[in-house]
């Protein structure tokens, strides 16, 4: 029995090999799994929970066949993503998770995040995460009609491609304090995180221990998982077919 962690698949009607490509995954690699904690951005966008297609229906059904069979499936928001609410999650009986959230896993303690609020360089980004995580903001946000919803995030997914292609590549990676600031706070050994799309394994020496960030990759020509399967862990990554 493993437990799997993914991150930025980024499924999007545009891109069907990718959605294929996760179907698959949870039939093969997952399918012995006891968790999955997909941490974010697991959907290019999301408008609110009563936005319904056959595409948006057909992804609930196999989070839905996953958990049926008793595995657990934990949810964590990403910034594009940030408006999943309770009706998605009772739908496909997963938890949501808060960012950062603590785990017990493989002896240690880990902490999970999306990632984003580690990139406090990028000081636009970071203003906007603010105000698109107020309670307030949302409310408002979702109160308007679903065509007004899809036309405004949409209208947002270009701003956003604009700005970042102007955006040096080190702010919109992590920034070190940030990093060490929070496992500290949490009193974790170990990061997990995705958003910034550059899987890796990270030792970090501090004067007092060695910890580990680890980040998950992004789902594009290849798909990533870490998984942890009698304390061992591992992360990996296999070709997505077009
Ligand atoms: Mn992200």
């Amino acid at each position: 029995m493993s437990t799997l962690f993914i991150s930025d698949l980024h499924l999007d009607e545009s891109r069907p090999e990718i959605t294929r490509a996760f179907f698959s995954f949870l039939k093969t690699t997952a399918s012995d799994a006891s968790d999955l904690y997909i941490l974010g951005d697991f959907f290019e966008s999301w408008v609110g929970d009563d936005d319904e297609s056959p595409f948006i229906n057909s992804v609930k059904q196999a989070l839905k066949d996953f958990t049926d069979r008793g595995a657990s499936l934990y949810f964590m928001h990403g910034n594009r993503d940030f408006l999943i609410g309770d009706t998605f999650c009772r739908d496909v009986s997963a938890e949501l998770l808060p960012d950062p959230s603590v785990i017990s896993l493989a002896g240690e303690q880990t902490l999970l995040m999306h990632g984003d609020s580690l990139c406090t360089d990028d000081q636009d980004y970071m203003q906007f995460r603010k105000m698109a995580r107020d309670p307030l903001w949302q409310q408002d946000a979702l109160s308007k009609s679903l065509a007004e919803r899809r036309a405004i995030a949409k209208h947002m997914r270009m701003v956003s491609g604009e700005s970042n292609s102007n955006k040096a590549t080190d702010i919109m990676d992590v920034n070190a304090s940030a990093v060490n600031a929070e496992m500290a706070k949490h009193g974790c050994t170990r990061l997990i995180h995705g958003h910034t799309h550059r899987p890796n394994r990270h030792s970090i020496t501090t004067t007092k221990e060695i910890t580990e960030r680890i980040v998950l990759g992004d789902w594009d020509h290849q798909l990533w998982y870490l998984k942890v399967d009698n304390n061992e862990i591992s992360l990996n990554s296999a070709s997505i077919v077009s």
